[in-house]
């Protein structure tokens, strides 16, 4: 049985990830031209055939007098095979008692679709009527006003976007941006990654900057979504040295409910070290 939702404390945070589909996937589509026997070895698998979990999610994260939600999954769909909480986000935040409405903040490492999702509702309506949905300005340029993008889910993006444009519901920023006083989204090209600070602690939320844990520790191995592959070593580079000038937990909205970890580097060798936290 794979884990759906589970529930923490940062300092004064209280941070949940709520899974829209916890599945499994191909992992030859994660380390792409990686020598299988590396990639194996690294993940503890028998065979190149085996599949590994893999979750589409939100971090939902409560303070004293705020509710925000990091990301907005994959949405609306019909239910697929061997996936649990399919669809089923806004299930899982009212179990934490937690609707719609009460979301102050959105904010989106990215703009991919399975990121998205949400923003609209299985009928077409805003689903989080309150929140502004705060979004890094060459993302939003590249995926909103730049002609020449192509991408084939280009228009299923504009979808989940513009209706909050006309409804003045979008913020963007420039460079690293502090959105409050525990939450700062640092910039990292092709995507953002959201440094949580409380109490003395801190957690990095690494988007698609890792979509495996094994990502922060070879930085080199890509998935066959890195389309400019040293762009995107240099920024898990960067992540993963602000991970540890900042001694963060680090975690991921396509990891497995819950992984924790934190990373150390020696002599140019990196490592996780996998935390339990409830
Ligand atoms: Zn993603």
């Amino acid at each position: 049985m794979t884990n759906i939702s589970a529930t923490f404390t940062l300092g004064d945070l209280q941070i949940s990830q709520l899974s829209d589909g916890a599945t499994f996937r191909d992992p030859k589509i994660l380390f792409d031209g990686v020598d299988e026997s590396e990639w194996t070895h690294a993940l503890g698998l028998k065979s190149t055939d085996e599949l590994i979990p893999f979750n589409f999610s939100s971090f939902l994260v409560e303070s004293a007098d705020s509710k925000l939600l990091i990301d907005t999954a994959y949405g609306h769909r019909d239910a697929e095979p061997n996936t649990e909480s399919c669809a089923e986000l806004l299930v899982r935040m009212s179990e934490k008692g937690v609707q719609p409405e009460d979301i102050d903040f959105v904010v989106h490492s990215h703009l991919h679709f399975d990121h998205v999702g949400w923003n609209l509702d299985k009928d077409g309506n805003i689903t989080f009527p309150n929140a502004m949905h705060i979004i890094a300005e060459p993302e939003f340029d590249w995926w909103i006003n730049y002609e020449g993008n192509d991408h084939p889910l280009k228009e299923k993006v504009q979808s989940r976007i513009n209706p909050l444009i006309d409804n003045n519901q979008i913020k963007t920023f420039v460079g690293d941006y502090k959105v409050n006083e525990f939450l700062t989204m640092i910039y990292a090209p092709g995507h953002t990654v959201q440094l949580l600070e409380s109490g003395g602690e801190s957690l990095l939320i690494v988007g698609d900057g890792a979509h495996h844990p094994q990502h922060l520790i070879h930085q080199d191995w890509h998935p066959i979504f890195d389309w400019d592959r040293p762009q995107a070593r240099a920024s898990r580079k960067k992540i993963a040295s602000l991970a540890i000038e900042k001694d963060s937990l680090v975690t991921g909205v396509h990891w497995p409910v819950l992984t924790l970890a934190k990373l150390s580097e020696k002599d140019g060798r990196y490592a996780l070290k996998f935390i339990d936290r409830d």
